[in-house]
Formats: C-alpha cells, sequence, structure tokens
C-alpha cells in the first residue's frame, strides 16, 4: 500500500459512526459487529461500491472504557472480519483505534497501554493492512497508541488528530496546536499522519495548507467531518452536503494529500463525489504534465 501511495492518491471510506447511528438504536457502534454484522457489512460494501480504496473498520471506541464487560480483542478482530468479507483486489483495510475517553490526568490512564493491546491485537489477528490511530487530542495519548501498534504488529501506521479552528489557530479539544501536534506525529516515524473531524471541509483546506509546510516525507491523510451539524426536528443536519465538497476536494487534490475520506456526517454519496473528484483532477495533472 504504501509503494501504490508513492504514485496514487487513496480514497478512503466515509463515516461509519454516524452512518449506523441512522440504522439503530444502539448507542455503541461497535456492538453492532455482534447484535447485527450485517449492517456493518452493508455499509463497508456500500463506501467500496462509491469508489473508496480504503474501509474503515467499525472498532473506533473498541476499549473497555467505552465498552464495560466485553471481550475487545474479539469485538475489534470481528470488525476485522467483516471488512474482510466486502474486500476485493486493490482495496485495503485500516483498522480504527480511537481515543479511549481517559485524560491524561485520569487515574485509568495508566492502564491505557493494555485496553490498546487488546483492540490493536485484535485488529492485526482479524487481518487489517494497516492501523488507523484516529481523531486524537492528546499527544500523550497517541504516542501510547503508536508505541503499541508498532510493538504488537508489523503493519504500516497512519496517526490523525483532531483539530477545529479557534482565534489562537488550529487546536485540539485537548488543548495541542498544530504545530506541536504535527511535531509529535513526524516524532513518532508514523507513514502516514494527518487530521480528521474538525470544523469541515473548508476549514480543513487551511489545515491541508499548514499541514503540508511541515510534513516532510510522511504521506498525509484527511478525513474531513461534513460541518457541524445542526439539529433540526430529531435529525442531525450536516452542512456539507456532497453537493457541496467539490472545489475543496480539488484543492486538496492540487495541494498533495495521499489519501482522502470523510468523518462524521459524510456518506457513501460524498465518497462518490470524492472519487469522481480525485480521478478528474489527477487526470488533469497528468495531462499538464505531458
Ligand atoms: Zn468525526
Amino acid at each position: 500500500m504504501l509503494e501504490l501511495l508513492k504514485s496514487k492518491i487513496l480514497v478512503s471510506d466515509g463515516a461509519i459512526g454516524t452512518e449506523l447511528l441512522k440504522l439503530s438504536n444502539e448507542k455503541n457502534p461497535e456492538i453492532l459487529n455482534l447484535k447485527k454484522p450485517h449492517l456493518v457489512e452493508r455499509l463497508h460494501a456500500n463506501y467500496i461500491n462509491a469508489g473508496a480504496d480504503i474501509i474503515t473498520t467499525n472498532s473506533f471506541g473498541a476499549n473497555p472504557v467505552r465498552l464495560k464487560d466485553i471481550n475487545i480483542y474479539e469485538l475489534a478482530k470481528t470488525s476485522a472480519q467483516i471488512a474482510q468479507k466486502v474486500k476485493t483486489e486493490n482495496k485495503f483495510i485500516f483498522g480504527s483505534v480511537g481515543p479511549t475517553g481517559l485524560k491524561p490526568n485520569d487515574k485509568k490512564f495508566k492502564n491505557i497501554d493494555a485496553y490498546f493491546s487488546e483492540q490493536i491485537c485484535g485488529l492485526n489477528d482479524g487481518g487489517v493492512d494497516a492501523i488507523l490511530i484516529e481523531t486524537m487530542i492528546f499527544i500523550e495519548e497517541m504516542k501510547i497508541a503508536y508505541k503499541v501498534a508498532r510493538t504488537e504488529t508489523k503493519l504500516p501506521i497512519a496517526v490523525t488528530m483532531s483539530f477545529h479552528l479557534t482565534k489562537n489557530g488550529f487546536q485540539t479539544y485537548g488543548g495541542a496546536d498544530l504545530k506541536s501536534s504535527i511535531k509529535a506525529m513526524l516524532n513518532l516515524g508514523a507513514e502516514i499522519i494527518g487530521a480528521n473531524c474538525g470544523n469541515g471541509f473548508s476549514e480543513m483546506t487551511i489545515l491541508v495548507e499548514k499541514l503540508k509546510l511541515d510534513a516532510k516525507e510522511a504521506f498525509i491523510m484527511i478525513k474531513p467531518s461534513a460541518g457541524i451539524p445542526k439539529r433540526i426536528n430529531n435529525d442531525l443536519i450536516y452542512p456539507d452536503a456532497p453537493d457541496k465538497i467539490s472545489k475543496f476536494v480539488e484543492k486538496f487534490v492540487n495541494l498533495g494529500i495521499n489519501i482522502i475520506g470523510g468523518c462524521c456526517g459524510t456518506t457513501p454519496e460524498h465518497i462518490k463525489v470524492i472519487r469522481e473528484i480525485v480521478d478528474k483532477t489527477t487526470q488533469k495533472q497528468k495531462a499538464w504534465a505531458q
């Protein structure tokens, strides 16, 4: 996969959590791997049909802090096995590892390497192609997750942090600024670094410009959310609809990102648009180069 990234932009899938929440009342979408695996499988298939090269396991919150009395290793392994069912040639599975929800000064924080180990070993044994440590807001937690992934597997590792734009620039909700976060991601030695979630497609273009300046030779992955949702009646409406994102996706491609997908609120319809724009823009670039 890393070899392929040298010559090709890969399209990742869109949201898993917000899409599964539309289909079920289960408040932890990871439980659906056990209770209704067909829903998870169908979502993966919808993303592949929309043109995604990468699908992400339904394992974001598979850790003992968020899910009690569950065998985390088995749950994570199952999430990878469900993705395996729809994976076809030249497609890749990224094993999702989200934050535990603990803060570095929480008492239980000292246990998180054991928590990540259960999740990451399950994903590895289920046959994922890479580990994706995503939506990180604390550099300390990201470092621990990374170290576990590096020691427990031989897989390529992507780390992406979640930033929002404040009057002091981009920051995570854990208080880390963009510059020190990029530095921390690079210092880890992750093959792929980047950003996911956050404000939406428009702000992500500003973030990518900054990321690109500092990223050196690491591959860049971004998964913007579909903006900040508004609750209308009982539905969450995300402002960045599929028909509004084309110009931003074109900009990401021209800025030189390597992997693009979507986070909260994005759907297979968004991925269809991203696929089209990525193909169109890279063809244009090739035509200019000749
Ligand atoms: Zn998100």
